[in-house]
């Protein structure tokens, strides 16, 4: 029986493994639990054959002895899961489907994205309701169009995935085994991280405050770097097809995710011809 995709809700925290969460119920040494949030492992499952230590990229994984257990006498332990890039390459390999693979991400990755939305929404109904506070008219403008523009980037996962993605099984829809590359993905690679960022940029025009550049302009740096993680573990998740797509398609450029659109479409009405 594969591991639980919702031993969260179904299991007690029993302890802590180097810093790991043990998920009971645990009786040693025949019952071990489930170690980890977003890389698990079913101990109890795991027959010890460590294809998962050798296919991770980060690696994530340390062993750990496990005398007297009926499956194996060692089990990994995912003692660097925040590392991990959501590659999938572990959960897929396990012949006994003993690992469960979710976003992690940091701790403080929520309470970030919720200074976000602060930011945004205070930044941009401050801005049109009390008026810009060093009083410029343009930047006011230029943000209220970029905010506008923005909008379909930011709900580009939820426009696209759920029509072109094939999620696996018990998973979040954007943790899609096919990769979606047409629509806004035809222009950028991370169009909803693209929103994001220009709707704060818009909030920072809008509201002319200090407040919302010192929370905009980090967060925004951040998600550049969440870019790099992510897109690490796509290259190893889709191989050769994300490789082809990061040829094709910028990463965030949309001056340049529009002209080279227009070339591929120039190429393909001549090959049409
Ligand atoms: S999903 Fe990839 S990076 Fe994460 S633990 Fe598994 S193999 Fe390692
Ligand atoms: S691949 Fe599965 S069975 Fe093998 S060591 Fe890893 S968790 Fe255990």
């Amino acid at each position: 029986m594969p591991i639980d995709p919702v031993f969260q809700k179904k299991r007690k925290k029993a302890g802590i493994d180097k810093g790991i969460v043990v998920w009971g119920p645990v009786d040693l040494p025949e019952k071990l639990g489930i170690r980890g949030i977003n890389v698990a492992v079913d101990w109890d499952i795991c027959e010890g054959c460590g294809i998962c230590v050798s296919v991770c990229p980060q690696q994530v994984y340390e062993w750990r002895e496990t005398s007297g257990h009926p499956t194996s006498e060692k089990k990994p332990l995912p003692a660097r899961q925040s590392d991990c890039l959501q590659c999938f390459q572990c959960e897929n390999v396990c012949p006994v489907k003993a690992i469960r693979v979710t976003y992690g991400g940091p701790g403080w990755a929520s309470a970030v994205l919720l200074l976000m939305f602060a930011q945004i929404i205070v930044g941009i109904g401050y801005g049109t309701i009390f008026g810009p506070y060093l009083g410029f008219e343009s930047p006011l403008y230029v943000g209220w169009i970029i905010s506008v523009v923005s909008l379909p980037f930011w709900f580009s996962t939820l426009i696209y995935f759920p029509k072109k993605g094939e999620p696996q099984e018990g998973k979040r829809f954007v943790d899609t085994t096919v990769l979606v590359d047409s629509g806004l993905y035809g222009l950028v690679r991370n169009p909803q991280y693209l929103g994001c960022i220009m709707l704060m940029s818009a909030s920072i025009l809008v509201s002319q405050h200090w407040l919302s550049a010192i929370i905009g302009i980090p967060i925004s740096v951040w998600l550049y770097t969440e870019i790099l993680k992510e897109e690490k573990g796509l290259i190893i998740r889709f191989g050769d097809d994300y490789k082809r797509y990061m040829q094709k398609v910028p990463r965030m450029n949309l001056l340049l995710g529009v002209m080279r659109l227009l070339e591929r479409r120039k190429t393909e009405m001549k090959v049409d011809e």
